[in-house]
């Protein structure tokens, strides 16, 4: 199932048509997309019955499909290639950070560029669905609602600003975009090994699998889980593989007028413009 924030509320993606879930569920469900993840169990067997559409599919209208996570968690570090062209050592524990929730957009936004130092990190982004506490690895997927596209735009200079304070430096406004949509495991080939990358303008920065990450989504739940409960809409940015700007010789930095295109196999393209 593919499940998308249109235009603020929830929809069920079919081809490129909708179906609105509070007119197609006769008001059962709310046209919250927020809402649903706290009823995510009861919506899904819902949607399993979903065949019809209610109206045409607009990406223009496509929003951030978790658009209020109680704790967004991010990994930094978590590809190999990525810890070595950042000179960092591999993490012996999933090295975490917040991006705070007023940061995150949606999935065509644009990117505000600051100052000359505003990166591009491509990731993998997981949803919560079911309220996670000590899982174990075996059981991570079925707490997971599904998986997205997600940007990690970073301001290097606030990033590595007064020793480090990675949390604020990835919290610019719109500096997280999201989407198109939710993708539910079921519709993954292997939701433990995706292809993902970006473009800049065209040009390929990033491109990479899932199947290289040191602390696999599993691994994270497990991990994350142990530490405090992870609540329905809960949203992890999985880390970003090698290809950032800041690792390149020589460094590079995203501008006002560029197009950053980022994407992950059997889920979908977002694309955002540099203002
Ligand atoms: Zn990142």
């Amino acid at each position: 199932m593919k499940f998308a924030n249109h235009a603020g509320r929830a929809v069920i993606v079919l081809g490129d048509e909708i179906a609105d879930v509070a007119e197609i569920s006769g008001g059962r469900f709310g046209s919250d997309p927020a809402s649903l993840y706290d009823e995510w169990d009861d919506f899904r067997a819902f949607a399993e019955t979903v065949t019809s559409a209610t109206g045409p599919l607009d990406p223009a209208a496509l929003r951030n499909p978790s658009p209020r996570p109680r704790q967004v968690f991010a990994i930094g570090l978590n590809y190999r290639t990525h810890a070595e062209e950042s000179g960092m050592a591999i993490p012996e524990v999933p090295a975490t950070f917040t991006k705070f929730p007023e940061s995150l957009s949606g999935p065509f936004d644009d990117v505000p560029i600051t100052g000359g130092s505003v990166d591009w990190e491509v990731e993998l982004v997981v949803i919560v669905g079911r309220a996670a506490r000590s899982v174990s690895r075996d059981d991570a997927w079925s707490h997971l609602a599904g998986v997205t596209v997600g940007q990690d735009i970073s301001d290097r200079q606030l990033q590595f600003a007064a020793g480090m304070q990675f949390s604020l430096g990835k919290s610019r406004t719109g500096f997280g975009p999201m989407g198109p949509w939710l993708v539910t495991p079921d519709e993954l080939p292997n939701p433990d090994d995706l292809g993902l990358g970006c473009s800049l303008d065209g040009e390929v920065v990033q491109d990479a699998r899932t199947s290289d990450l040191i602390f696999d989504v599993p691994a994270l739940v497990e991990e994350l889980s142990s530490v405090l409960t992870l609540r329905p809409g809960d949203v992890v940015f999985t880390g970003t593989p090698s290809g950032v700007g800041m690792a390149r010789q020589p460094a590079r930095s995203l501008a006002a007028g560029q197009v950053l295109e980022s994407w992950v196999e059997a889920v979908g393209t977002i694309r955002n413009r540099c203002v």
